[in-house]
């Protein structure tokens, strides 16, 4: 490639609703063009990016022996109201309309239509187990679209789907799916973290997210460094308190069961005093996110006289639902879903209050309204206006970890991928069956398998860049080396080398550009150094006459004299 034919823009500064670091680079390297909130343009650089991704994918995929087809964005509503999840999905789900009057959805995920696909292709156990998958665009109207690419509403997803006729299968598929995303995220070039993952109300079901470890994570980790014991936050929780736990916090998640949910009570207890005006509840909503039961945990401000145990919430349908029986004032909601402060919506009018009076409940513990799911001693201290995800712990580093092999450490962590096992949820919903070796049809056990194959772009930036700009892990860089040429249009020894290594380089496979645009020095390695290509050779005729060329790994201090005749070898 020549890069006076290829499309580059970068920009000095980054967009000022760019916040973190992914975002910046990835705007200014001119990766991503932004068309509205959550949606972007894949300008070719970036695009160059993703298709090495998905390449990746599809190879590990189809080792594995998953089978690729492409299911469509645009879905009829019938198939999700067969599941239920018509309803249940919530605002996140973009709905549209056709001429007709006819709902459709478009896909946030895609168990309704392959599991459509499964009902009617799928006559025997003789063609059991398969494993179809799709590299598809997904839409979900996220609650706040941010970071680029990271949260993005339209975005690319790898979604593979398994079916076996027993539970049994079901288990191998999900080990093998787990072993190719292992190969995935490792080919990649990021340190990575598959971590159990919490399975709420779905009981004997199975799950795990891999995460790319980044201090900018939206999620926290929990790890034992001695051991392989592993689990995101919810997960890690979920089993604390379902465990002997150290005195002192068992004594505070005893405070806080159902039957005293009021703060007021749970803070007298403790001997903590509450703000006359403002009460608070915790509480954890249940509800379905493609397919799984996910919690989110949140904490209400309420302002007024009201009882807080008439607050009555709505579990089932998600955060939309909530219904308060009493007048009470939502003067502000904090949720502890990862990365997400901010006001709620509800179906009645809220009042937020922009002057917030959380610094008058320092050190405060809160109850919550479930038995077995409650956060204790989170600390929402004076110096601290905008609670912190951070705070709302029940796991602390040091803790033991549960396999008694260690103490327990945290890090901060980017989902980009998530495999799950389903059993029977989709195909009993929707009479997904397979005839067995009787005859006789019976239900199939179903795995689903998810990648942010756009999201993969931003964690990996996260993970990978300096002042200068991003440094892309050799398999995913939009070119693997950059030919710098001083003077391309000046120098014929000079012209002459770069085409000779430009052909070379492309004929021995490597994915390689040349900046023939003839830009000074300085703007060129600027702009390269921006971009994050990992290798770059600069061609001069000073080291020429000696039969040198100049090699600079991006993370070099300094350039490498290499003999001309040797860059090719040098390289690969
Ligand atoms: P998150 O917790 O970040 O909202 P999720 O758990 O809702 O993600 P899944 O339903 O597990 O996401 O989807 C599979 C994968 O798709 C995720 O692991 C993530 O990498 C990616 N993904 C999900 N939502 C987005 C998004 N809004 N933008 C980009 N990638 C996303
Ligand atoms: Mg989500
Ligand atoms: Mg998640
Ligand atoms: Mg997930």
């Amino acid at each position: 490639m020549r890069a006076s034919r290829f499309f580059i823009s970068t920009l000095k500064e980054a967009p000022s609703d760019a916040e973190i670091v992914s975002h910046k680079l990835m705007m200014r390297a001119g990766m991503i063009k932004r068309l509205g909130s959550g949606i972007y343009t894949y300008m070719p650089m970036g695009l160059k990016v993703i298709r090495k991704v998905e390449a990746i994918v599809r190879e590990e995929m189809n080792r594995a022996g998953a089978i690729e087809l492409s299911m469509p964005i645009v879905q009829p509503a019938e198939l999700w109201q067969e599941t239920g999840r018509w309803d249940k999905m919530g605002p996140e789900m973009m709905r549209v309309k056709d001429r007709h009057g006819r709902d459709y959805a478009i896909q946030p995920t895609s168990e309704e239509v392959v599991t459509d696909v499964v009902r009617s292709e799928l006559k025997s156990y003789r063609q059991l187990p398969v494993n179809f998958y799709q590299v598809q665009t997904k839409f979900r109207d996220e609650r706040r679209p941010r970071f680029g690419l990271m949260r993005g509403r339209e975005f690319v997803m790898k979604d593979a789907y398994s079916f076996d006729k027993d539970v049994e299968g079901m288990q191998k598929s999900y080990a093998s799916m787990f072993d190719a995303y292992t190969r995935i995220f490792t080919r990649f070039g990021l340190k990575f973290r598959a971590v159990a993952a919490d399975t709420g109300a779905i009981g004997g079901n199975y799950s795990h997210e891999f995460h790319v470890i980044a201090q900018t994570g939206e999620d926290a980790l929990v790890y034992c460094p001695s051991s392989d014991y592993a689990a995101n936050m919810e997960a890690a929780e979920a089993l604390a308190l379902s465990s002997e736990r150290p005195a002192a916090s068992q004594q505070l998640v005893k405070a806080a069961t159902p039957d005293t949910t009021k703060c007021e009570q749970v803070a007298q207890m403790l001997g903590l005093q509450l703000s006359q005006t403002v009460k608070s509840l915790a509480l954890t909503v249940e509800k379905e996110e493609n397919g799984r039961q996910v919690k989110e945990n949140w904490l209400l401000l309420l302002r007024g006289d009201h009882e807080l145990n008439e607050v009555k919430v709505n579990k089932v349908p998600g955060l939309s639902a909530f219904r308060f029986a009493s007048e009470a004032e939502i003067v502000d909601a904090y949720g502890a879903v990862p990365g997400y402060l901010g006001p709620i919506n509800t179906r009645q009018p809220v009042k937020v209050v922009a002057d917030r009076t959380v610094a008058n409940m320092a050190d405060f513990v809160c109850g919550a309204n479930e038995a077995g799911y409650h956060f204790t001693g989170a600390n929402w201290g004076r110096d601290c206006p905008e609670p912190m995800v951070a705070d709302l712990r029940n796991v602390v580093e040091g803790d033991a970890s549960p396999d008694g092999k260690g103490v327990l450490a945290i890090e901060r962590g980017i989902e980009v991928g998530h495999v799950f096992q389903l059993g029977t949820a989709y195909s009993a919903k929707m009479e997904a069956v397979y005839l067995d070796e009787a005859g006789k049809p019976a239900p199939l056990q179903m795995g689903c398998y998810g990648i942010g194959v756009t999201r993969i772009l931003g964690a990996a930036i996260e993970q990978n860049y300096d002042d200068k700009g991003i440094i892309w892990p050799d398999a995913i860089a939009p070119f693997e080396v950059v030919l710098a040429p001083m003077g391309y249009e000046r120098s014929e020894m000079v012209k002459a080398e770069a085409d000779r290594l430009l052909a070379e380089l492309l004929a021995a496979g490597v994915d390689v550009i040349l900046d023939d645009r003839g830009l000074r020095p300085g703007a060129m390695f600027a702009d390269w150094e921006l971009i994050g290509v990992p290798h770059r050779v600069v061609i001069g005729e000073r080291g020429l006459k000696e039969g040198n060329l100049e090699y600079q790994g991006r993370r070099d201090e300094a350039a490498t004299a290499v003999p001309a005749a040797e860059m090719i070898g040098f390289i690969k």
